[in-house]
């Protein structure tokens, strides 16, 4: 497409004033204008289909969530040192989506803080510093969360206090789909990881995990993996944080928390959130115990200017609104296996698909060159992904090899848009290299 004067501006600037290593998607980047629902709108007008953006969960522009942020923002924005009704309501919702005890929200701003804050409380209060994670996660850019994140630490080399362990994969990893017993397997090695600590005098204050790993490369856990993680970290007295900052809020389909998709008995003592809660305004929490909260904060440590501000409040208890009355968390369920129904027919045409997978609306698509060996074929997936945009459709690769296309639209998308989406992919494939 043609550049225009105000886009080329917009890119020059953008240059002089953001870091050198920020980058853009697609080597053509694009410059977005609006977007509605599941489209987003360039400069020229054209549309394209959104199938990467997981924070607009309920579709961008929301009618019900702007006019919700414009309202509360005319009428009273502050902090949470005066009391507002709009906070307390969402508070007492948010924390009825979540298993009993976890009662106690400290609202923030950002994923990392969220993270930041849970970690800094469960170092506190076990007195301890190691944490165990699973390997190439994300869970931040603060120093301590980046700590904690190997595609970051790979970096700067890893911190000794930092333990990863494998990815629970079963397309790579050493138990398969095949496997009954992968999810007790994989969690063996993190028990394993607990003991050794706790063998070396250093037993850890956490295990922190996402309940389906988005930098790993949309794996999704396998069944039975958690729960025994659980019970062995609360046999060594280390604390649980689930990060829910990429899959909280019903994207996962079958449930509304990701981590309730391993089972009733998975309860973490601090779930993070983010992303999705303000529908792409700035809201993020942490939710713990009122034990915990009491134990680090006796004197009123906490503090955060923006977190839980009335306008995030009120977007924040829309969203909630709208997830439930649009009944999205039942559409991710349905149509996301829809969608990768037909990702899985491609496969039967298309040796370049190695594995299909996800929960709901997060999914992957795992690009190999050859199907025996598994070699990543990372050239070819943002090949594909520069050719689905020149057809009008956004997706981006994942992944430590960057080979697994992330699939999270909005959870308003529908099956036309899923076949829009297969038949896209589809062409791309059939182009060759
Ligand atoms: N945790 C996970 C799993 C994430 O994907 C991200 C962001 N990509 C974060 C934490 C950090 O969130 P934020 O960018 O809002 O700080």
């Amino acid at each position: 497409a043609a550049w225009t004067p105000a886009a080329d501006r917009a890119l020059a600037a953008r240059r002089r004033h953001l870091p050198n290593t920020h980058p853009t998607y697609f080597s053509d980047p694009i410059t977005m204008v609006r977007a509605r629902d599941c489209r987003f709108y360039d400069e020229h007008g054209r549309a394209y289909l959104d199938a990467l953006n997981n924070v607009t969960l309920a579709g961008h522009g929301h009618p019900r969530l702007v006019e919700a942020a414009a309202r509360q923002l005319g009428r009273l924005n502050t902090n949470t040192r005066f009391v507002y009704e709009v906070l307390s309501e969402y508070a007492e919702r948010l924390t009825a989506t979540l298993p009993d005890g976890l009662d106690v929200v400290y609202f923030v701003n950002s994923g990392s803080e969220a993270n930041d804050l849970a970690l800094r409380m469960a170092r506190y209060l076990t007195k301890r510093d190691d944490v165990v994670i699973i390997d190439d996660a994300y869970h931040g850019y603060t120093s301590a969360v980046s700590d904690v994140s190997p595609s970051r630490y790979r970096h700067y080399g890893k911190p000794d206090t930092t333990h990863p362990t494998p990815v629970p994969d079963r397309y790579r990893g050493r138990y398969g789909y095949d496997d009954p017993d992968a999810g007790a397997r994989y969690a063996r090695h993190v028990a394993d990881a607990f003991d050794r600590l706790a063998a070396a005098g250093r037993p850890p204050a956490a295990f922190l995990f996402e309940a389906l790993l988005a930098g790993g490369g949309q794996v999704v856990l396998p069944p039975g993996y958690l729960a025994p993680i659980f019970t062995a970290a609360a046999g060594h007295g280390a604390l649980t944080i689930a990060d829910e900052v990429q899959v909280g809020f019903g994207r996962l389909g079958e449930a509304f928390w990701g981590f309730q998709t391993q089972g009733a008995d998975v309860v973490p003592d601090f779930v993070t959130m983010g992303k999705a809660m303000g529908n792409g305004f700035p809201v993020a929490a942490m939710v713990t115990t009122r034990e915990i909260s009491r134990a680090f904060d006796p004197a009123g440590r906490f503090f955060s200017t923006y977190g839980g501000n009335p306008v995030a409040c009120a977007v924040g208890l829309e969203l909630l609104n709208v997830v439930e009355e649009e009944g999205l968390q039942h559409n991710a369920l349905v149509t996301g296996q829809y969608l990768r129904d037909r990702l899985s027919a491609l496969a039967e045409r298309h040796g370049l698909i190695g594995d299909v997978r996800g929960q709901g609306f997060y999914s992957g698509v795992e690009f190999v060159t050859d199907r025996r060996t598994k070699e990543p074929a990372s050239d070819e997936t943002l090949i594909v992904c520069e050719r689905l945009k020149d057809r009008g459709v956004l997706v981006y690769p994942t992944g430590p090899a960057w080979n697994v296309l992330k699939l999270k639209p909005p959870l308003t998308f529908t099956r036309a848009h899923a076949d829009e989406f297969a038949a896209a992919l589809d062409d791309v494939l059939e182009e060759g290299w």
